[in-house]
């Protein structure tokens, strides 16, 4: 069999997502702030969604557009399903096409088991599940052969339990029932999904100096808090080139975590 390799440049150089379009739910701040500034980096054309933190997506649209990139900043409450559905539609309609899904948008509800709420059970899910669902549902709509969906996990749906973390869990470990059963539904038509599941990344929702902190970067072989870079720069090679012959896959960006 021949082996083609393409160079840099056949790639688009250093941009080699160049003439893509992405969509990245919680853009706003975090994880999914790095998330759609390295997408932009590498020349996908970037909607990213938020629900609350307007001034973050705004400033994230303008730091894209400083760069030469382009990017749309939209509303979507993840709660609410034709918030997602609009997203997607929206996203086409801007720039024209879909390529990439990035379902990063999650709340994370900890606490003792028998006290979880049913409004909090009610909201996580359909935060970190329902809207991962639709979404990727609308989206399969307009990806075409080459087509990306990737969803952020946590490494606590698959590496490690914690106690006061049943309903965040189980939440995130839906998200590999879709991405597998995606795998196969869409690889004939040569679209990937993927999961990459974050071990604790310093962001607003596990800030670096939180009261539990330190046993978490204690539990990674590494010692030490990722950034939101580092799981950025995973999503990227799934969705580039790189990510081309990978689906199906949970892929940990944990420095470690309970290995
Ligand atoms: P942050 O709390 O820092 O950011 C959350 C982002 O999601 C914001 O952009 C926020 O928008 C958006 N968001 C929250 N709720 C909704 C909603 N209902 N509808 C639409 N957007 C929403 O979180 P992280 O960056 O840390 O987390 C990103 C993802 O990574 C999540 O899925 C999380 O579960 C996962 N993760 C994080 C880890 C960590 O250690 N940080 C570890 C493992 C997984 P807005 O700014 O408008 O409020």
């Amino acid at each position: 069999m021949r082996t083609q390799t393409k160079t840099a440049a056949a790639q688009g150089g250093s941009r080699p997502l160049a003439g893509k379009v992405a969509l990245v739910t919680g853009g706003s701040r975090g994880i999914g702030e790095a998330i759609a500034l390295r997408l932009a980096a590498d020349g996908a054309a970037v909607a990213l969604t938020y629900v609350s933190r307007a001034d973050r997506a705004e400033q994230v649209v303008k730091e894209i557009e400083r760069s030469g990139g382009r990017a749309w900043a939209v509303r979507a409450d993840s709660g609410d399903a034709g918030e997602v559905w609009a997203s997607v539609a929206g996203a086409v309609e801007r720039f024209g096409r879909l390529d990439i899904l990035v379902n990063n948008a999650g709340v994370g509800v900890l606490g003792p088991f028998e006290g979880i709420s049913l409004e909090d059970v009610d909201r996580v899910l359909r935060t970190n599940v329902r809207a991962p669902f639709l979404a990727a549902q609308a989206a399969a709509a307009h990806l075409a052969e080459g087509g990306r969906i990737i969803s952020i996990g946590s490494c606590m749906a698959e590496r490690v339990a914690f106690p006061g973390g049943t309903l965040y869990a189980t939440s995130k470990a839906a998200l590999t029932g879709l991405t597998k059963t995606l795998a196969k539904e869409l690889g004939p038509r040569g679209i990937t999904a993927n999961l990459v599941h974050p071990g604790p990344i310093d962001t607003d929702m596990n800030p670096a100096d939180g009261d539990s902190a330190e046993l978490q970067a204690g539990l990674t072989a590494l010692g030490a808090y990722g950034r939101a870079e580092d799981v950025a720069a995973t999503v990227a090679h799934l969705a580039g080139e790189g990510g081309r012959y990978i689906t199906g896959a949970s892929i940990a960006v944990d420095g470690g975590f309970a290995v």
